[in-house]
């Protein structure tokens, strides 16, 4: 317990402080020529968020806003474009989108990075790297505020050249983040060697979590793989505060769910973003 306390750095009040304090009192009076002679030193503890009660970042979901249709959800057009091949113009759309959105908001003077989904053909393409390094460079954009999320299906393909990509993106400075994690197939000795940062739980393990003992302990074990490995985990799909509060005792990083936000128009969201950072 003492070791944990130091470890925390922690200043603690132990009696043995209390039983030197007269002694203390002789040293107070040489304090004064200690500041005359430069004897002060200024030590800092650095301080870090635990819990997500801000925004930090946020991920992009598209949507197509067809003229009689409505608003159609991805659902629906992703695997199909995924066939088709047409997805890589639409990676392409939404990182521009993201991108821009990302150099308006630094006039604005708000920084958040924007985490953009990529489908397994994105990986793949040898010219994927590169072409997103372009987008960066248009909008000048800091690759620090663009980030990837890559579902672990798309790593099994062709494990060589999607890595080989990744790799390219790591090396330009995107942040990258497994998706629905625990849904695919990537074995622990696969994921080690990936250059990922952020680990995201799959939502149906978050979901029930609350009721289910069996998805409580995917999560709990997922947690403490994650963090043992030095990655980040974003929880997704957190609809209720109990969820909520459980996953910040188990020291889960970020989360995303209805319970904070709903995924919204673009432009809503700088404002929310302002109403959220109002000071308290
Ligand atoms: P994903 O990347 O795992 O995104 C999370 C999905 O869960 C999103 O659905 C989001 O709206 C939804 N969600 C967020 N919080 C909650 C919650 O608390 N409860 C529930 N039930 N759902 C929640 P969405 O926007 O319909 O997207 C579905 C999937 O489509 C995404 O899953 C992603 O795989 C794909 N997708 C979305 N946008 C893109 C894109 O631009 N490119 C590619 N390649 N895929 C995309
Ligand atoms: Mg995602
Ligand atoms: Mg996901
Ligand atoms: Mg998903």
């Amino acid at each position: 317990r003492q070791a944990k306390r130091r470890t925390a750095g922690v200043l603690c009040f132990v009696p043995e402080h209390d039983r030197s304090q007269v002694a203390d009192l002789s040293l107070l009076g040489a304090m004064r020529d200690g500041i005359a002679r430069g004897e002060l030193r200024l030590y800092l503890q650095p301080k870090l968020p635990l819990l997500p009660t801000r925004a930090v970042a946020a991920e992009a979901l598209l949507r197509w806003q067809h003229p009689t249709e409505g608003l159609i959800a991805p659902a629906r057009f992703i695997p199909f474009a995924e066939q088709t091949g047409f997805i890589s113009e639409l990676t392409t759309w939404v990182i521009d989108a993201a991108a821009q959105a990302s150099a308006q908001w630094a006039q604005q003077g708000f920084v958040c990075p924007v985490a953009v989904n990529v489908s397994t053909r994105d990986l793949l393409d040898p010219t994927f790297a590169d072409r997103v390094a372009a987008c960066l460079a248009r909008h000048r954009v800091d690759a620090s505020q663009i980030s990837l999320e890559i579902t672990e299906s798309a790593l099994m393909e062709d494990p060589e050249r999607a890595l080989a990509t990744l790799h390219q993106l790591a090396a330009l400075g995107l942040d990258l983040a497994i998706d629905d994690y625990g849904t695919g197939y990537s074995s622990l000795t696969y994921l080690k060697q990936l250059p990922v940062q952020t680990l995201k739980i799959d939502q149906t393990f978050i979901g029930q979590m609350a009721s289910d003992s069996r998805d409580a302990a995917i999560v709990q074990s997922s947690l403490d793989l994650a963090h043992q490995l030095g990655l980040r985990v974003v929880a997704e799909g957190v609809e209720d505060a109990a969820t909520l509060q459980r996953l910040r005792a188990w020291g889960c990083d970020w989360a995303q769910g209805y319970h904070i936000a709903k995924p919204m128009p673009w432009e809503q969201f700088a404002p929310w973003w302002a109403w959220q950072h109002q000071p308290s």
